[in-house]
């Protein structure tokens, strides 16, 4: 039996309960909008925004609710999408150990996942360094900060490169399996550079449902399940996870630098249409072996670049 609550706009409660219609109840307790009962939860919804889910599958229903809700609502409503490990209100001011990882969706190069612990005496220090969302800042900008964080504040770094992410992912490890027991591992790796240094949680960069996360690592040795919090967007919560996702970044920009340097040519980011282009170049060259060490094979992109490769040859 789990619970969950989320704040939600009025707009969205409709939404809600148009959805919900079939199994709405006729009988609702003061101060609500509607009550359902979809198999598994019930579902009650209050006048104030509040949405509350109760049940089996609460977690399931909620989170389906919290992501249709996030573009529209703001960035305290992310805190308050609390599923049971949501972050605290006053997390901000915490000492934190924070999560996130890179190149999960980039066809080309590694996974870079990188814990990193900032105490709340650090914040200010961080600030300066310029240490902030890694979205809103250029390659240029990544590698100088993070050469700074290197020396500033206890981390750890993981690199999943693509041959053993293959033969993985060819075993049937999914993408998200490998990101949970990275995040786990490099959490476990921070912890034990801590030596009983202030420790208030951790914030994990969310990128599935909690409960999903830890039937991932549920085979680890170890794993850190004590005052862990999931939130997506974590790096605009707090700096711990914003200089996680700059180190992961600058992580991954050298990785690629280097398997660059070693074709003597750029490889290009993410997934798209010039993605292909460049693969089919590389079979072309070297034969489709080559990806085995550089892509994450199991990309649309391989099937694509082989079709392109091919075609060229005609
Ligand atoms: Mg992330």
């Amino acid at each position: 039996m789990s619970n969950s609550v989320l704040k939600l706009s009025a707009i969205t409660i409709e939404k809600m309960k148009e959805h919900y219609h079939s199994c709405l109840q006729p009988a609702t307790p003061p101060g609500s909008i509607f009550v359902a009962k979809p198999p598994g939860c019930t579902i009650t919804a209050y006048k104030s925004g509040k949405v509350l889910f109760q049940g089996k599958t609460a977690l399931d229903e909620a989170y389906r609710w919290e992501n249709v809700a996030l573009p529209a609502e703001q960035k305290k409503a992310v805190i308050k999408t609390a599923h049971l490990f949501a972050p605290p209100e006053n997390i901000e001011e915490l000492s934190i150990i924070g999560s996130d990882e890179v190149g999960t969706g980039d066809y080309f190069g590694p996974i870079t996942v990188v814990a990193a612990y900032v105490k709340k005496e650090q914040m200010e220090l961080l600030r300066e360094l310029g240490v902030k969302d890694s979205k809103h800042l250029t390659d240029k900008q990544i590698v100088s900060i993070a050469k700074d964080l290197l020396h500033t504040i206890p981390y750890s770094l993981l690199v999943l490169r693509n041959e053993k992410y293959n033969s993985l992912q060819e075993k049937g490890m999914s993408q998200g399996k490998m990101k949970a027991v990275l995040h786990n591992k490099a959490l476990l790796n921070v912890m034990q550079k801590l030596e009983g240094k202030p420790l208030d949680g951790i914030l994990v960069d969310q990128f599935c449902e909690p409960a999903i996360y830890f039937n991932h690592i549920a085979r680890e040795k170890e794993q850190v399940k004590e005052k862990i919090y999931f939130a997506t967007k974590a790096e605009s919560l707090h700096l711990s996870v914003a200089a996680a996702s700059i180190l992961a970044r600058y992580s991954f920009i050298k990785e690629m630098d280097k398997i660059g340097d070693s074709l003597g040519m750029t490889i290009p980011k993410g997934a798209g249409a010039q993605v292909d282009v460049k693969a089919a170049e590389l079979i072309r060259k070297f034969g489709k072996e080559k990806l085995r060490e550089i892509a994450k094979l199991h990309f649309a992109n391989t099937k694509k670049a082989e079709a392109l490769a091919s075609g060229k040859r005609w």
